[in-house]
């Protein structure tokens, strides 16, 4: 029997001794991933006094974070605290609960509701600048994401790079992580890791099928950080998770998110939590391929305009739920009886365009993603949607909205510079939405000092995990804007206690 009924992963509690292996380099911290939480990790340790490696596998660092859209959802920011907004740790975390069904580890959740707020000013001490605006997200009771210069995740790990080489940090990429070392007692002491590996994408094989690469083993005398992010573009794996996720969903991740260091964790006997929760974006578009632009234009889109079946044109759901309720309605109602599928259409006019940039929106419709009509009229004859529906719904929509009461699906309304926009004002803008693979929200198991757990419920010394990697903090599904400040607030406590234990160990 395989672990958790998945193919190719056995649990084993063999270990190599400090005899049997010959060390070729030897560290107080290794961090295993370049994203947030390893960016922040290898900072964090490096602050502490540890003599840092970070390795990632890809040629190129930053993992999905380095593609992010820079969102930061934090409590009591600056930017809030500008703009008379009132928000708590309570309410930050209940909008997390909610949008994971309760599942989540709410000791985790706290932790990043208490902590997301003063690891985003200590980005600002490691050189990322942040622009001045506040947004609302899905599933947010109030405004509270924020944002660097501009709408990447890179803006955010390359200063913290950049930071850690200027502090005697060592960043190598192309050097993946095979397996641990350990002592008799189970301690983790140092790595087993491939330099030169040579990434080959192939969504369906599995990675460790891959042997590229020349061995090497490092010494680890503090801890080792897993910050190796989640397994969405896995198609495999995921699939023998749940059989639901099909191959043909197209997913926005880097294509280097796969299971391979989750398997290494599950090997040497890490408990994993939740990983039958893979989550799904709302906002993708049939129109292009991984993340995209609609994404991004999604922000004022849903905010201020509506979603509707194009057969009928109804609204069909809270276009500000989180992204499981939505993802949920589209997917529910986008296939027709004869296998064809339908693409909901969502709609917002020129005020609610204003809600992003214009580069985004040029960028939208230079792709052909975003359309432009002057009339609804036109827009319902491209998109085969009966006019007369659509134009009921966007009635009643401007109704509600002029009124601040979303009767049918209770959506909550914005002002935007003064004004609650509605769906008066042409040209009205339109895309098409499907939902994209985005998210595993399941991973090992951590406490609030990011130490990993084995199936015995016992710590595994010298291990560390955060960022996606980690189940728990999201439990069904997670809410927007959130993953970053888990990412930050868990890589740094995972860098500081590895470097702990590498200060314990020149005491002793
Ligand atoms: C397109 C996109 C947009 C998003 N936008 C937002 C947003 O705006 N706000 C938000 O909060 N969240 C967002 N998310 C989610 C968020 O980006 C991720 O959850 C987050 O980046 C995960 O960070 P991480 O550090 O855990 O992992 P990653 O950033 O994925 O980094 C993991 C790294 O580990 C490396 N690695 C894996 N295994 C090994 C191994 N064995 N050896 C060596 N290296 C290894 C990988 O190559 C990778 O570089 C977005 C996600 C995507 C895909």
């Amino acid at each position: 029997m395989t672990l958790f009924g998945l193919a190719g992963i056995t649990n084993t509690n063999a270990f190599a001794s400090e005899n049997d292996v010959k060390w070729d380099e030897e560290w107080d911290v290794l961090v295993v991933g370049s994203g947030f939480a390893g960016s922040a990790a290898i900072c964090q340790a490096l602050e502490d006094g540890a003599k840092t490696l970070m390795i990632d596998k890809m040629p190129v660092l930053g993992g999905n974070s380095a593609i992010n859209g820079g969102a930061i959802a934090v409590v009591n920011s600056s930017f809030q605290k500008d703009r008379g907004i009132k928000d708590s740790y309570e309410l930050y975390v209940k909008d997390i609960l909610k949008a994971g069904l309760g599942l989540n580890r709410m000791d985790l959740v706290e932790v990043i509701a208490k902590n997301g707020n003063s690891a985003y000013e200590w980005t600002l001490q490691k050189g990322v600048y942040y622009r001045n605006a506040l947004g609302q997200f899905g599933g947010h009771s109030v405004p509270r994401t924020i944002w660097p210069e501009i709408n990447s995740g890179g803006k955010i790990t390359i200063p913290l790079q950049e930071f850690a080489m200027r502090n005697g940090g060592t960043i190598r990429t192309r050097v993946i992580l095979d397996d641990f070392i350990k002592d008799e007692n189970g301690k983790i002491i140092g790595a087993k890791v491939r330099e030169n590996y040579d990434f080959n994408f192939d969504p369906m094989k599995d990675e460790s099928e891959n042997k590229t690469g020349v061995v090497k083993y490092y010494k680890v005398n503090g801890g080792i950080v897993m910050a190796t992010g989640g397994f969405s573009y896995d198609i495999k794996f995921r699939q023998e998770i749940d059989p639901a996720i099909t191959p043909d969903l197209d997913c926005t991740n880097h294509y280097g998110a796969t299971a391979q260091a989750l398997k290494v964790m599950m090997k040497n006997n890490a408990k994993t939590v939740d990983l039958k929760w893979i989550q799904l974006g709302p906002w993708g578009s049939p129109d292009e391929k991984g993340f995209g632009i609609a994404p991004v234009f999604a922000i004022p889109a849903f905010s201020y305009g509506i979603m509707v079946d194009a057969r009928t044109g109804k609204r069909f759901v809270n276009e500000l739920a989180d992204r499981k309720i939505r993802s949920d309605a589209i997917l529910k109602m986008h296939k027709n009886p004869d296998g064809t599928i339908t693409h909901p259409v969502v709609i917002c006019d020129s005020v609610g365009a204003k809600g992003t940039t214009k580069a985004n929106v040029y960028r939208g419709i230079h792709k052909n993603v975003i359309k432009v009509f002057d009339t609804l009229k036109e827009l319902a004859d491209f998109y085969h949607i009966p006019y007369d529906g659509l134009k009921k719904s966007v009635d009643d929509y401007t109704r509600y909205a002029r009124a601040r009461k979303d009767e049918e699906f209770g959506k909550p309304f914005f002002e935007f510079k003064g004004v609650v926009p509605d769906l008066t004002k042409p040209p009205f803008y339109a895309w098409r939405a499907l939902p994209k693979v985005h998210h595993t929200m399941g991973g090992v198991k951590i406490d609030t000092e990011a130490r990993v757990y084995d199936n015995d419920d016992n710590v595994i010394e010298g291990l560390f995990a955060a960022g996606e990697a980690v189940g728990g903090p999201h439990g069904a599904s997670r809410l927007g804007s959130c993953a970053i400040p888990d990412c930050l607030v868990f890589g740094r406590i995972a860098g500081r206690n590895a470097a702990n234990l590498a200060k314990k160990d020149k005491e002793c």
